[in-house]
């Protein structure tokens, strides 16, 4: 009865250890199961400010909204890529960790004061430098109004979403000045074009043989 008695304390210390390893254990046997399944994908493209309700909502005027213009756009860019068997996931504002070869954030610039702005490229770091480049040579051929330098704000410099989407290459496209009539004259008419440009330099930069869309 007392030995009883002596040995279960005893083993309530030792298992306190022993408890704590195994619930470690089980916690990196559920994280390793998470890893695989989010096996990465191709492309992910993501439509900025979706689903946002408070902090950053996007660009409004008083005609546009500019989540509405992004998701338009991610969404045509998506059914694109798709039509090339391309695998794509679509991501809104809360993105959740991911491993893609190539991620495409898509935004409309505001400026305080109206056409003071236009299109513009961040990404994270110079590996992605070179397909910034050949998009803004596509796109430049197109988009008759200003551009800025790349990365010229710290939100194009340091986007949440790099810290969370691993990437080979990451690009911020802001599309257009979503406050500026001027500009909004032209895009709208023109934004399932652009969507089908876009996917067209990620197509390429994927190295897969497309045609070229018609604009
Ligand atoms: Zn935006």
């Amino acid at each position: 009865m007392s030995n009883t008695l002596a040995i279960i304390p005893s083993m309530n210390i030792k298992n306190k250890p022993a408890t704590f390893f195994a619930l470690l254990i089980l916690l990196l046997m559920a994280f390793i199961l998470y890893w695989s399944m989010t096996k990465p994908v191709s492309v992910v493209i993501q439509a900025g400010h979706e689903g946002r309700t408070c902090g950053n909502t996007g660009a409004e005027c008083k005609l546009y909204r500019e989540e509405d213009w992004n998701i338009l756009v991610a969404d045509e860019v998506v059914k694109k890529l798709r039509s090339w068997k391309i695998d794509v996931k679509r991501m809104p504002a809360r993105v959740h960790f991911t491993r893609a070869k190539i991620v495409v954030a898509i935004h409309f610039d505001r400026a305080t004061t109206p056409c003071n702005s236009g299109a513009s490229i961040g990404y994270p770091s110079d590996d992605s430098k070179a397909f910034a480049q050949r998009w803004k040579a596509l796109y430049k051929d197109y988009f008759p109004f200003k551009w800025h330098e790349d990365n010229f704000t710290d939100n194009l410099k340091n986007y949440y979403a790099y810290r969370w989407i691993r990437a080979e290459k990451f690009l911020l496209l802001e599309l257009g000045e979503i406050t500026c009539d001027k500009q909004t004259k032209w895009l709208k008419p023109r934004l399932k074009k652009i969507a089908h440009l876009v996917a067209y330099a990620i197509a390429k930069e994927l190295g897969k043989k497309v045609k070229r869309p018609a604009l």
